[in-house]
């Protein structure tokens, strides 16, 4: 961040970590102390006539403030809704002022891209998504926990060899947030960690997450979670998403709970195409591809809730 700041004349870095990661915020902050400590932050950085400071912002607790503008709008003290674009961060962005907002993941390339040179940093990875990539694998693995592979790294070396497998059977994996596409099992030998690979077979990298889903946990009821993270989650600026995401939870929470009612599939598949295609940002307009995965892949699981 200190180099990007360099690079794009701006003073000041902010890390906007979610409260409920008080130890990331801790060690962040330690890290900008020993920073300061060591000359790499404040006024005229070893006479370089460059400032640059770095501060924690702490979120509180929203979702959508992971899509940009409206982490903007939170960093000013303003709800934290999605705003439209354009204009773009780097045109106007934090306090109206052009900003480069970047995942730390990203920034944190920047090191390694100067040290090794650009050529040397992009024989990383396969030809088009270039680089490193941190995976996060859940409890369901036997060793959980955040690994760094080179993209192009096959699915299975992280399931298997890094991860040690399941503890306990999985018929699914949920890859890349609540918005990434929903692996089924006999999938994963097909893929290979890098974004071309996983939007070529249907599904989505995103950030590489990994959450895994149980045989034993019934696909139904993901489904309604996924809704309900949505509803609970929405900025409410656009309503396919603010009314959609709630009358899905609604339709599959019925269909859940009364045995005669069976859901129109045609109804599902129109309002999914209309979150996907209306709605104003990712949220609203990502949830239905999980949702469509589940009703692709475990279409047996789930026909004694839709009608034939
Ligand atoms: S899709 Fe949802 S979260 Fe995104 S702008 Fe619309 S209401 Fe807000």
């Amino acid at each position: 961040m200190i180099l990007a700041g360099w690079f794009a004349g701006a003073n000041t870095g902010v890390l906007y970590i979610r409260a409920e990661y008080p130890h990331s915020i801790t060690v962040i902050n330690d890290a900008i102390r020993d920073l300061k400590d060591a000359g790499w932050l404040g006024k005229d950085i070893f006479s370089s006539g460059f400032d640059f400071d770095l501060k924690t912002i702490k979120g509180a607790g929203a979702y959508i403030c992971g899509e940009e503008t409206a982490l903007l709008a939170s960093i000013e003290g303003q709800r934290p809704e999605v705003r439209v674009r354009p204009p773009f961060p780097t045109i106007e962005g934090l306090f109206r002022k052009p900003t480069i907002l970047n995942n730390v993941e990203t920034f944190a390339n920047l090191h390694s891209i100067l040290t090794l040179g650009g050529e040397a940093f992009a024989n990383i990875g396969t030809e088009k998504s270039t680089g490193p990539k941190l995976v996060s694998i859940d409890s369901h693995f036997k060793r959980p926990g955040v690994y760094e592979v080179a993209m192009g790294t096959p699915l299975t070396q992280v399931v298997d060899e890094l991860g040690g497998g399941f503890k306990t059977p999985v018929k699914a994996i949920q890859v890349g947030g609540p918005l990434g596409g929903l692996v089924p099992i006999e999938k994963i030998k097909e893929l290979t960690v890098d974004f071309e690979s996983f939007s070529e077979a249907g599904f989505l990298l995103g950030h590489a997450g990994i959450i895994s889903i149980p045989e034993t946990f019934p696909m139904i009821e993901y489904i309604e979670h996924l809704f309900q993270f949505t509803a609970d989650e929405s900025c409410g600026k656009c309503f396919p998403c603010r009314l959609g995401s709630t009358r899905g939870q609604e339709l599959i929470h019925k269909a859940r709970e009364d045995d005669q009612f069976k859901i129109d599939p045609e109804l599902i598949q129109d309002l999914l195409e209309t979150l996907e295609q209306t709605s104003l940002c990712a949220l609203g307009g990502g949830v239905p591809l999980p949702i469509k995965n589940a009703l692709q892949y475990f279409a047996d699981e789930l026909s004694p809730y839709f009608k034939s």
